[in-house]
C-alpha cells in the first residue's frame, strides 16, 4: 500500500533536512540466511523515503549489507555510521573511518557518530572529526549515547557542528524527556531515537494494542508515531523483512490523539526526576 503522507524531515544545524523516519541495521548482515530479505527490505525502505540508513563499525557485516542494498542508489541516502570509542583518538579515528568507507565502497559518510564517550578525550576525536570534514570524507558529524553532563563537555570544545546526539528513546525508556532533549531542543539539535520499537520488545504490549485498535494501525507504528510525535526526533527503526519495513512508514500517517497520549502515559511513565542515560 503506498503511504498517504509524504516523508516528514527534520533539518539538522547544518540547514540540510534529513528523513524524520530512517531505518536501522544493528545486527542485519550477520546471518546469510536472512541476507535476501535484508537486502530488499532496505531498499524497500528507500522506494518508501526512508533514505536515512544507520550503520556502525560495530555491527559486524552491516555496512556490506548496506553496500550491497545501496548498489546504483548512494546518491539517494544518507548514511550514518559511528567510530567505536576506543578507536576514538585522532589517528583511530581517521583509520576506523577510512575502514568504514571501505566497507561501503562510498566516498563519504554522510554524518559520522562517536558511539559512545569512552577514555579518549573528547578533543581529540573532534580534531579527527573536524579533519576528516576538510577531508571530504565525512559530511558531517556528532556523537551517540551522551547525557547532558557529555553535552555541555562537549559544547566547551565546540558549538556549531555537532549534528546530532543519538539515544535510546521510546515509551519504556523515557528518561530524556526530563533533561536532555530539553537541552537539545533548546541547542536546535535534533534527537536521533534508536531502538524506537524498543528491539521489538514493544510489540504485544496491550496499552499500544488498544491506541492501535482506534487507529486500525499496527503496535509497530503507535510507537513510531509516539517517539515521532516529536516535530525535532529522528527514529531509526530496523527491520529485516521488507513488510515491516511498510508498516513502519505507514507511522507517519498516524496522528495520535490527547486521549492516546493519556492512556499511554498511565502504562508508560513520563520522567519525574533525573533518570542517568540509559543505553542499550
Ligand atoms: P528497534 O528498531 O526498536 O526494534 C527492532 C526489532 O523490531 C526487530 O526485531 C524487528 O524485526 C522488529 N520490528 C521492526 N518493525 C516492526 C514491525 N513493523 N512490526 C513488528 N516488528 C517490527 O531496535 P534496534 O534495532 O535496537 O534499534 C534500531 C536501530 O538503532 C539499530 O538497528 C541501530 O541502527 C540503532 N541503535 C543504535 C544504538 C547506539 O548505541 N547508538 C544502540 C541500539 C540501536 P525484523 O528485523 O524481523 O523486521
Amino acid at each position: 500500500m503506498e503511504p498517504k503522507s509524504a516523508m516528514r524531515t527534520v533539518t539538522l544545524p547544518s540547514g540540510e533536512r534529513v528523513p524524520a523516519l530512517g531505518q536501522g541495521t544493528w545486527h542485519m548482515g550477520e546471518d546469510p540466511a536472512l541476507r535476501q530479505d535484508e537486502v530488499a527490505a532496505l531498499r524497500t525502505g528507500l522506494d518508501l523515503g526512508m533514505t536515512l540508513i544507520d550503520t556502525a563499525e560495530m555491527y559486524i557485516g552491516a555496512e556490506d549489507l548496506i553496500r550491497e542494498a545501496i548498489a546504483g542508489r548512494r546518491e539517494e541516502c544518507f548514511i550514518v555510521d559511528k567510530v567505536l570509542p576506543a578507536h576514538a583518538t585522532r589517528a583511530g579515528t581517521i583509520r576506523a573511518c577510512e575502514n568504514s568507507l571501505r566497507q561501503l565502497v562510498t566516498d563519504r559518510i554522510d554524518l559520522y557518530l562517536l558511539h559512545w564517550r569512552g577514555q579518549v578525550p573528547l578533543d581529540e576525536t573532534v580534531e579527527a572529526f573536524e579533519r576528516l570534514v576538510d577531508d571530504g570524507k565525512i559530511r558531517y558529524w556528532g556523537v551517540s549515547n551522551f547525557d547532558v553532563k557529555d553535552m555541555n563537555d562537549l559544547f566547551e570544545i565546540i558549538e556549531i557542528d555537532p549534528q546530532t546526539n543519538q539515544v535510546l528513546y521510546n515509551l519504556t525508556h523515557r528518561g530524556i524527556e526530563w533533561d536532555l532533549m530539553k537541552w537539545c531542543h533548546k541547542h536546535d539539535m535534533p534527537t536521533m531515537a534508536y531502538s524506537p520499537i524498543d528491539e521489538g520488545t514493544l510489540i504485544g504490549n496491550r496499552a499500544l494494542d488498544r491506541v492501535a485498535e482506534r487507529h486500525r494501525a499496527s503496535p509497530a507504528q503507535v510507537a513510531l508515531a509516539w517517539v515521532l510525535r516529536h516535530p525535532d526526533v529522528i527514529a531509526i527503526p530496523k527491520a529485516g523483512k521488507s513488510e515491516h519495513v511498510r508498516d513502519n512508514r505507514g507511522a507517519l500517517d498516524i496522528q495520535l490523539t490527547p486521549r492516546d497520549l493519556r492512556d499511554l502515559d498511565n502504562v508508560f511513565d513520563a520522567p519525574t526526576a533525573k533518570i542517568p542515560l540509559e543505553v542499550t
